[in-house]
């Protein structure tokens, strides 16, 4: 068989573009070589419609062991009691728990896509906008941070049947506990979409959601560290309070009805090969190892945003929790649009990015977000940070002089380019 140099030459070029840049954006990382693997693998023929030992195909025998082990691993992580790992991605997770415990227009109540929200959490332009009935809560102008009374406030006068907490663009923590307060005064349920901070969750860095929330969606490919994909999880299973029976007239149990969303519900057969890839992540997410890197990932993005306000940036809430930060850029009077692009020449690779009370438009932006948990993974810590803030504020600050952008470009390239992916 002859090899498809076409595709398999296009694949090595990304991978040199991967080695030789800087990867800030705050949702991607870089998955170890056994992740790869599995993802690679033959597993990639198997039908399994159905679940571990309920398929509708038959050998089926080999997947079910692999997606009992994503499973269990998983539950350990997080310390949840039930788990469906089908999810091809985090916005069909999202489609499934919505689809489970929601019906048309029903009401749902997210954060603002604005201030850092997920087009799966209410978006006109998404699913979730368009079958349900959103509204929005925000971030306070002043300080950039959540006020839970105002939260509160909206949801008492909006009535959603979902709360959903979680963003895309975040850097403070959340008070789920709050959440679910406010979730209970009002009857709806409370989704936390994880996604973004996972990894410093399941390490035990960030609040833990799962003891408050009704139900927690993630991907599985941001700072947990594994293949693209999706989960759900439950801690504390109930039957569903939509008044939902089985044939028997029994109340069914929510975790019963989020199976059945996510099949036959939203998606056809699961992807084996990505599920096994799954499975390794976690395994090797439960490592010490893990914890250490989460930790730095932490250290990383609070001295990156320490720097950054030390040179005079506008880091949205002062500062970062997690992983990630939102930078303001419109006091350095460049907008988000031409930061990427001037960033983009010297191989460091950021997501213009809306900030709360943006004044431009999505396309354009006045922000930037930057995440560290991609450029830990190759091994970056302390002391590199502040030299990767240095070679963005000479970007920043010099974007239409090419000379400039082409001299950071070669630090760049000399730092990264003989570092491998994963350390
Ligand atoms: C990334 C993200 C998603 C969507 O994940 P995909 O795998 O891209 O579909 C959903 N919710 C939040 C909060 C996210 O950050």
């Amino acid at each position: 068989m002859r090899a498809d140099t076409h595709v398999f030459d296009l694949i090595a070029k990304e991978e040199k573009r991967q080695r030789s840049g800087l990867e800030l954006i705050a949702s991607e990382n870089f998955v170890s070589p056994h992740v790869l693997q599995a993802a690679g693998s033959v597993l990639t023929n198997k039908y399994a419609e159905g679940l571990p030992s309920k398929r509708y195909y038959g050998g089926c025998e080999v997947v079910d062991e692999i997606e009992s082990l994503a499973i269990d691993r998983l539950c350990r992580l997080f310390g949840a009691t039930w788990a469906n790992v089908q999810p091809h991605s985090g916005a069909q997770a999202n489609a499934a728990v919505m689809l489970a415990v929601l019906k048309p227009g029903d009401k749902i109540l997210g954060f603002d896509l604005s201030h850092g929200g997920h087009l799966t959490h209410g978006s006109p332009a998404n699913f979730s906008g368009k079958l349900y009935v959103p509204s929005f809560y925000g971030v306070e102008a002043e300080t950039g941070t959540i006020d839970y009374n105002k939260v509160a406030e909206t949801a008492r006068k909006e009535k959603p049947k979902l709360l959903i907490c979680g963003a895309s663009a975040y850097s403070r923590d959340w008070d789920y506990k709050r959440f679910r307060e406010i979730a209970d005064e009002v009857g709806a349920l409370l989704l936390a979409d994880i996604s973004h901070p996972a990894g410093l969750i399941a390490k035990g860095l960030l609040n833990d959601p799962l003891p408050h929330c009704h139900i927690v969606t993630t991907t599985t490919h941001k700072t947990l560290r594994g293949t693209r994909g999706g989960v759900i999880m439950l801690r504390n299973d109930i039957e569903n309070p939509m008044g939902i029976t089985d044939k028997k007239g029994n109340l069914r149990m929510l975790s019963s009805l989020l199976d059945s969303a996510v099949f036959p519900g939203t998606q056809g057969g699961p992807l084996e090969h990505i599920i096994a890839a799954k499975a390794v992540s976690f395994g090797e997410a439960l490592n010490d190892d893990f914890a250490k890197y989460m930790v730095q990932v932490e250290k990383n993005a609070d001295l990156m945003a320490h720097e950054f306000i030390k040179r005079g940036y506008k880091i949205i809430s002062g500062g970062t929790d997690n992983h990630l930060m939102l930078i303001d850029l419109r006091a350095k009077n460049i907008t988000g649009k031409d930061a990427e692009i001037a960033l983009g020449k010297a191989e460091i690779t950021v997501n213009k990015n809306m900030v709360p009370f943006d004044t431009q438009n999505p396309m354009v932006t006045s922000g930037i977000r930057i995440g560290t948990a991609a450029v830990t993974t190759r091994g970056l810590k302390d002391k590199d940070m502040l030299k990767v803030v240095d070679l963005i504020d000479r970007v920043i600050t010099n974007s239409q002089n090419e000379n400039i952008l082409k001299e950071v470009r070669k630090e760049v390239n000399a730092m990264m380019s003989d570092l491998p992916l994963f350390v």
